[in-house]
This record gives structure tokens, sequence and C-alpha cells, in this order.
């Protein structure tokens, strides 16, 4: 569950084409990277499962969730990032835009500096205590897009953030699985759809909030589903019915338009972007973002 910093909106900048990205790789660091900030939905009243029910991802294969705290990953999608979380009782961890400033070590509780490391380009936190660096990075959110009979399954959330409003079942992908299969997983916690991937159908980055989102082309296995408890409402929408004013994330509202805008001229292609935020836009608002550098084939 997300809320928070919505970046959204609707305008689309860009065509299908190449880009490069100038990045550097850089060597795994320790396996210290941070751990989950609990993305917005931290605020919201969550219940203590664990996640340890098992899914059946193909028939013959199966594989059990692993068992982690809500903490770490709730169906949450573009929500805020801004978000105070709270790694440990003893971090305290608070947001600066696009990183956290995280003022003790979530280790041993040590107090920390912050301080470019040698052989670094970024500040980070680094504990005094024990000399372990903090490293944030990117979370990635993964999810369904269901084709039956010519409709799209939307769930509306019952949960903050964005509750009341429609999304397409997604959420963090959770350590020890693959995409796939947490985009199965998720289907089925939020709709109770036992579902089949059929194809990736974008990858969607959200650098702002430190997101993206891997969204699949799905089939149901047989054709029932109903709301799971993150839910009030599963729905199949034709095109015509999707309910637009009401979509929960920008994420949302840019994978239901690059779908409806492939199945007009043919079939749905892969599609790649970056979701930025239009600058002086509200947070709150979904549409006010801009796709950039979409590729698609
Ligand atoms: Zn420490």
């Amino acid at each position: 569950m997300l809320k928070a910093i919505q970046i959204l909106g609707s305008s689309s900048s860009s065509s299908s084409g190449c880009f490069f990205l100038h990045h550097r790789l850089k060597k795994p660091r320790s396996s210290f990277s941070l751990i989950s900030r609990k993305p917005i939905e931290a605020s919201i009243p969550e219940s203590s499962k664990l996640h340890n029910l098992a899914f059946r991802f193909r028939k013959g294969c199966s594989f059990r969730a692993f068992q982690m705290p809500n903490t770490n990953s709730e169906s949450t999608p573009d929500g805020d990032s801004l978000s105070s979380s709270s790694l440990t009782s003893t971090a305290a961890v608070q947001t600066t835009g696009f990183t956290k400033k995280v003022s003790f070590c979530q280790w041993c509780g040590g107090p920390t500096k912050h301080e470019i490391p040698d052989g670094e380009e970024k500040p980070r936190a680094i504990c005094t205590k024990c000399g372990k660096i903090f490293y944030e990075n990117p979370k990635m959110v993964v999810g369904c897009l269901i084709e039956h009979e010519n409709k799209i399954l939307l769930c509306k959330r019952n949960i903050q953030p964005s509750y009341g409003l429609w999304t397409l079942p997604a959420g963090y992908l959770e350590i020890g699985e693959s995409a796939a299969e947490g985009a199965t997983r998720e289907t089925w916690e939020e709709a109770n759809a036992d579902v089949e991937v059929q194809s990736p159908f974008a990858q969607l980055d959200i650098p702002l909030i430190g997101q993206t989102y891997v969204i699949f082309l799905a089939k149901l296995k047989r054709p029932d589903f109903s709301p799971g408890p993150e839910s009030s409402e599963c729905q199949l929408f034709a095109a015509e019915d999707i309910p637009f004013d009401s979509l929960a994330f920008s994420s949302m509202l840019v994978t239901l338009k690059l779908y409806l805008e492939d199945i007009k001229v043919g079939r749905p292609k892969f599609h790649y972007g970056i979701i930025n935020k239009r600058p002086g836009t509200s947070p709150s608002d979904i549409r006010a973002y801009t796709l950039d550098h979409h590729m698609k084939c």
C-alpha cells in the first residue's frame, strides 16, 4: 500500500525508439544494502500476518513465499517513498526527498555519520560504532494485467493509501521469488485469482520514489476471483469502462493507457519508460507526470 507521492500524470512525452542510459555498473557491495523502506504504506494499519502461503506458479511447480514481516513487503505501488519508516526499533529514518536520512545503525543501533565513503561518490550513512554503511536501493513492484474475455481485472483498494481507488493487482517483490512469481502471488493475495503469466508487458521506473514496476500480461486459470483482504472489490472492466478517474497510481494509469493504445491497433507490445513527476505539481495528482524515454518493442 501506498500513498504519498504519486507521480502521475497524463502526458506521455515519448515515443518508441532507442535511447541510451549513461550509467556505470558498480560492483556489488557488501551485503548491507538497505532494507526496505516501508512504503508509504507504513502508516497504514496492517495485519501482522506473515507471508507464508504457498502459491502455485506453474503446473507442477510451486514455491513458497518467503516469510517476512509485512514491514518489508506489502503491495504498494507508487505511493510515496518519502514516508518515514522504521527498519528496526533502533533505526530512525527520515526521508529527505530521494533518499532517507538514517540516523542510527540498523545493525547495532549506533549513531551514524553522513559522509562519502572512500571510492564512492555519494554520501552514505556510516555507523560510527560498527562502521557499516547503509545503502538504499530501489524497490521492485510487480503486478499483473489480467485479460479475460476482452476485459481487464482491477481491484479497488481496501487499504491506505489510495483507499477506494482502483489498481491492477501489484505489490512489492519479495526476497526469494522471481518477478513473475511475485506478480502471481500479489494477484492471488489481492484478487484470489489464480493466474498464469503470459509475457512481460511493461517496466516503468519511478526514480523519484525509488521504485520500478514490472507488469506482466496474465490469464485467469479459472474464471474465479474475489476481493482479498487488501481489496474491497474486484471487477472486470471493458476498455471503455475502465475507471480512469478513480485509479490509484500513476503507474497504473500509464500501464492501462499503453495497453489500450496497443490493442487498439493490434497486439500488446513490451514497454519501457520512466515516470517523472512534473515539477510544481501535487504529489497526489496521479496525472502530473511525464513518461520519458518510452521504448516499445
Ligand atoms: Zn552499527
